[in-house]
């Protein structure tokens, strides 16, 4: 695996093997790597002759500063983890290197309807904060292809945005949601966790799975609720448990029986924020 530290270094490098016609795969993260950061790298490493991955907890797409403050780094365990894996190269660049003119003037994207629901309502700025990320990523590193995962859902459908948007000629992959064995969905912030808190986590999966299970064609709100109140049993406080039509994220108040859904939930155990979502069927 080679690291690169400075954008000039990567684009250089990425010149020469595109030029041999090499495809290019790229994950990008935030570090702090688990299972399902591997699995992304794992789909990445089958359809393409180079694997890109790139290790940077963006500041700009933090709007809580504790959240940032507080995000785990475990830069020498990753890089482990990521040589064991078989990434060929590995971005490593600091906040200056991702933002030479600062963070102060960045662009603004036009996200519409998906920045004002969800995670967009509760976390205002941050779907800004992850297109000036990628969209910086995105041209430093002309994937051919991009792999993302499905556990941030929302933010699969922003990043697709963008690239439509900035017509960027690479191709977006959205990867299933790797759990652990009680069902709760690998996370960067379990990490965060205590053991006490780490038992209560598994709630969010089981909310979820609750609502999947007993969905009938009618009214969506009782199942809402009564996930609503399971996590607050369960020690949670709730940003949203909702349920949407799983192509465009807009609330499905009667369900027809028949419209795929997305159900989503965020929540906090604590200090430490917690989102996960199922799709229906
Ligand atoms: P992060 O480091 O949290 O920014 O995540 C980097 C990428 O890994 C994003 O595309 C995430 O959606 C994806 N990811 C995070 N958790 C999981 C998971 N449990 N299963 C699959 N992909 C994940």
């Amino acid at each position: 695996m080679i690291l690169f530290k400075t954008a000039a270094d990567l684009g250089r490098h990425l010149v020469k093997l595109a030029s041999g016609g090499d495809s290019i795969g790229f994950v990008p993260t935030m570090g702090a790597l688990h299972q399902g950061h591997l699995s992304l790298i794992a789909a990445s490493k089958k359809e393409n002759a180079a694997t890109v991955c790139s290790i940077f907890v963006n500041p700009t797409q933090f709007n809580d500063p504790k959240d940032f403050e507080k995000y785990p780094v475990t830069i020498e365990k990753d890089i482990d983890l990521l040589e064991k894996a078989g990434v060929d190269i590995l971005f490593l660049p600091s906040v200056t290197e991702m933002y030479p003119d600062g963070t102060g003037s960045l662009p603004v994207y036009p996200l519409g309807y998906l920045e004002t629901i969800l995670e967009g309502k509760y976390r205002p700025g941050h779907f800004q904060g992850v297109c000036q990320v990628m969209d910086r990523l995105l041209t430093l590193v002309k994937a051919d292809n991009l792999y993302m995962g499905q556990k941030d859902y929302q933010q699969c459908m922003v990043v697709r945005l963008l690239i439509g948007y900035r017509r960027y000629k690479t191709r977006f992959h959205a990867c299933p949601t790797l759990r652990e064995s009680d069902g709760l969905a690998m996370s960067s912030r379990n990490q965060r966790l205590s053991a006490a808190e780490r038992q209560q986590a598994v709630a969010i999966s089981r909310a979820l799975s609750a609502i999947k299970n007993d969905i009938a064609p009618g009214s969506t709100q009782p199942l809402l609720t009564r996930a609503e109140e399971f996590l607050c049993d369960n020690g949670f406080t709730v940003d949203y448990v909702a349920l949407c039509a799983a192509g465009s994220l807009e609330p499905v108040t009667a369900w027809d029986g028949k419209e795929p859904l997305v159900a989503l939930a965020a929540a906090y155990l604590n200090e430490v924020r917690l989102i996960d979502n199922m799709l229906i069927p």
